[in-house]
């Protein structure tokens, strides 16, 4: 058991993005105080909490001043130095402890993970050198796809080669920045994903399978429930809740599914953390990957979860943001989400908008079919 956290005392959260944001804001509705460390001030979270110290991920005596602050401590991304967590530990509760993160910080890790556990995984193999990349592209069939193994997001530190005609320039620069993974280009029917949070006790909140679809390997689309047979539901939740009691989860954690054009499911990358495809469940579900969170985090009971009515959820990107906002007073079906980062970029997530509906395929076509998403 751990210790049951109650309304009234502090959560301190690293990281102040939109994840650290919806965290907060779960956190303040159950009457919590929060204080956010991030280095950008007035970062998203920081509108919605209680105090920020501002100081960069890995600044030891800042997290020793939030740790002291804060009755329990929380993370919003997976790139904390579990070193790190280890240390603040003596100051707090750090409920979610450091395994989860050193697993899945680093797709090595990850990917041994998976394989030791019987997981279905990518094919794949460790790059060290262009030596090492042409040896293994011998092994892999191509396409394939080239991954830095610490600090890739939202497709960075990615090269997708095709064939022996790729850019040795291109390979040599991204195994110059630390070693990398060769993986197989798996030939996808679609991407699924799981969202799980658990207590201590190993009680599980399980959100109903959610479908993805990526535009230049960031998420774009995502919709509850899946349209897939219940073979794939069945496979990938138990693997799910395989995953969170072997990883010992307490709090949400995201695992994110491969399903070729042969049915066959694959393990692609685990976040020990809420994720952009559970967004939905803020307005779809009796409980958010947010809430769930927080109630995992706090040692509180984990309910069942409900999902009112099928729902997609729409990323907006830099370049999408100001004309989704032009369009807001035409569509009174948009739950609107703007994190109010004050540094808008191309392809940087500024905000997310949440329909509800029973006519999904046709919803995804409207969204497909609106110019603020030709880019
Ligand atoms: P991240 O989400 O950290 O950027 P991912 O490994 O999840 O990294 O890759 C992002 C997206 O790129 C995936 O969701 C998928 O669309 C595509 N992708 C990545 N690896 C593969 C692969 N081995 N086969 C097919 N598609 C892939
Ligand atoms: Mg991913």
């Amino acid at each position: 058991m751990n210790k049951v956290h109650l309304p009234g005392e502090t959560i301190g959260i690293i990281g102040g993005g939109q994840l650290g944001q919806m965290m907060a804001a779960s956190a303040k509705e159950k009457g919590f105080k929060v204080i956010i460390l991030d280095p950008t001030d007035n970062c998203p979270a920081a509108q919605v909490s209680d105090k920020q110290i501002v100081a960069e991920y890995d600044d030891l005596t800042s997290l020793i001043t939030l740790a002291k602050e804060c009755d329990v401590l929380t993370y919003e991304f997976e790139n904390v130095d579990a070193e790190t967590i280890n240390e603040i530990k003596k100051y707090t509760d750090v409920p979610q402890g450091s395994k989860a993160l050193l697993v899945t910080q680093n797709r090595i890790r990850e990917k041994e993970f998976i394989s030791e556990n019987h997981f279905p995984v990518v094919p794949h193999a460790i790059v060290n050198s262009v030596e090492d990349f042409v040896i293994a592209i011998s092994k892999l069939q191509y396409p394939i796809i080239l991954k830095t193994v610490e600090g890739g997001y939202d497709g960075k530190g990615q090269l997708r080669i095709d064939d022996e005609g790729y850019d040795k320039d291109e390979v040599e620069e991204l195994i110059s920045k630390g070693t990398c993974i060769l993986e197989s280009r798996i030939s996808l029917s679609k991407e699924v994903s799981v969202v799980i949070s658990s207590n201590s006790d190993h009680e599980h909140s399980v959100f109903p399978l959610i479908e993805n679809e990526h535009h230049n390997n960031i998420l774009h689309i995502s919709n509850c429930p899946a349209r897939v047979g219940t073979s794939i539901s069945v496979e990938t939740y138990e693997i799910a809740r395989s995953i969170a009691n072997k990883l010992d989860l307490v709090g949400t954690m995201c695992i994110e599914f491969f399903i070729d054009t042969e049915n066959k499911v694959y393990v692609n990358e685990i976040a020990p953390r809420p994720h952009n495809s559970g967004h939905l469940t803020i307005e779809a579900c009796n409980i958010s990957q947010f809430d769930a969170h927080i109630l995992g985090v706090c040692d509180w009971k984990m309910p069942e979860v409900k999902l009112f009515e099928p729902a997609i959820m729409v990323n907006l990107l830099g370049q999408h943001l100001e004309p989704a906002k032009n369009q807001i007073t035409d569509h009174e079906d948009w739950n609107f989400h703007d994190y109010g980062k004050s540094d808008s970029k191309y392809n940087r997530k500024m905000g997310h908008i949440t329909i509800l509906t029973e006519d999904v395929d046709s919803s995804i076509q409207q969204i497909k079919e609106n110019p603020i998403w030709n880019d």
